[in-house]
């Protein structure tokens, strides 16, 4: 079996890693130069509305994937026409839309942060004075890792993010002012099979995904069982195949989606290690229709991203229970690339671990002026 991907980054590449061993091959369609995934499967470079190759990816493929929900939604819409393409068009086409994708929840009954759309300045002023601050404006569109947004706490704040971010179409969102952030990875079969990952505990910094630990600790079973009911909902209502994350703010024992992401997620990354199937294995096995691989973890575990800094695998590797993955990008300010997982025995020594590749990582940078000049 050949799996078209679209999108030739990181997860792309995780996802080649855990199909060789099924026996599978893959063929990237990547348009940049530059690709993570292309390291390792043979590719196809062109533009996504290039359609004599689209046409070349789909006479090649039994099945195809995107790790990317920027791909444009005529793209996948001509593709699935020629060939099975997983997740389908409808969930792309509300994850790049954030009015299309709170709206969609609030529709099933899932609650999702009070907002408005904008598109003047007259409706921004509107929606200012209906939901009242604190707020968060953001584009509603090609907004990812934090990029094309400003939180507005008070008055002061407005001219600036109206002058930064005015002229698109955007979202107005009260900032909610939740306990902890935590997602949920959760993988529907065709054949309608779902499992379910533990929650996760996410730190963001800068908007960026910085560390997940997982499981989340201090997770009752009850908020779990919500997290898998909504995921369930979602899931069904899309007649989704794949892996599916959705982000949740926690207040209390209730949960607000932030967002979904129709593909593999960099809160899933721990699963490699971490789970009995990793996500990206699960994904593969979904879209063809196969079993399902357990979703039991295996011990606690936590992954740091690794942003714009310098590779250091052979420090890190001298401390016990350290994976490391290394994207083969080139290095570039805030940019992610490769990821540590962290496998303990207990919590604390999980803690214990975090804390050594914190300092350590500090440490290289401290040691490293290659480092401070790359990201200049
Ligand atoms: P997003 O691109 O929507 O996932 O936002 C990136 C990060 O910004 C989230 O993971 C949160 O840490 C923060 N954030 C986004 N929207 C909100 C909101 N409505 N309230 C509070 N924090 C938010």
């Amino acid at each position: 079996m050949t799996i078209g991907i679209l999108g030739g980054g990181q997860l792309g590449r995780m996802l080649v890693l855990a199909g060789y061993p099924l026996g599978l091959s893959f063929r990237i369609f990547e348009p940049a130069e530059e690709s993570s995934a292309a390291q390792i499967a043979s590719r196809i470079r062109a533009e996504y509305d290039d359609y004599q190759s689209l046409y070349h990816l789909s006479q090649n493929t039994d099945v195809i994937t995107y790790e990317f929900e920027n791909v444009p939604t005529q793209t996948a819409k001509w593709l699935s026409e020629r060939v099975p393409i997983f997740p389908g068009v409808q969930a792309l086409t509300i994850s790049q839309d954030r009015i299309l994708e709170k709206s969609f929840f609030r529709d099933l009954g899932i609650r999702v942060p009070r907002f408005v759309a904008v598109e003047n300045e007259q409706q921004f002023r509107a929606g200012v004075d209906s939901i009242g601050l604190p707020l968060v404006l953001k584009t509603t569109r090609f907004g990812y890792d934090g990029k094309g947004q400003m939180i507005i706490r008070q008055p002061a704040d407005l001219a600036t993010a109206w002058t930064k971010l005015g002229g698109r179409p955007l979202i107005l969102e009260e900032l909610v002012p939740f306990d902890r952030e935590l997602s949920l990875i959760s993988v529907r079969r065709k054949n309608g099979d779902i499992a379910y990952y533990p929650l996760v505990e996410n730190h963001h910094h800068e908007g960026m995904l910085a560390q997940t630990i997982a499981p989340a600790p201090s997770c009752s079973t009850k908020l779990q069982q919500l997290a898998e009911q909504m995921a369930r909902t979602t899931l069904e209502a899309l007649n989704y195949v794949g892996v599916l994350a959705i982000e949740f703010f926690q207040i209390g024992e209730e949960l607000w989606v932030n967002e979904m992401a129709p593909r593999v997620h960099n809160s899933g990354h721990w699963t490699i290690e971490g789970a009995v199937t990793s996500q990206f294995e699960n994904h593969l096995r979904a879209i063809l229709d196969w079993p399902l691989g357990s979703t039991a973890v295996i011990r606690p575990t936590a992954m740091i991203n690794l942003i714009g800094c310098h590779p250091f695998a052979e420090n890190a590797l001298a401390l016990p229970g350290i994976a490391w993955h290394w994207y083969g990008k080139s290095v570039r300010k805030n940019r992610k690339l490769g990821h540590i997982t962290i496998c303990a025995n207990s919590e604390s020594e999980r803690q214990f671990l975090i804390e050594k590749i914190k300092s350590l990582q500090l440490q290289i940078e401290k040691n490293n002026p290659l480092v401070a000049d790359l990201k200049t």
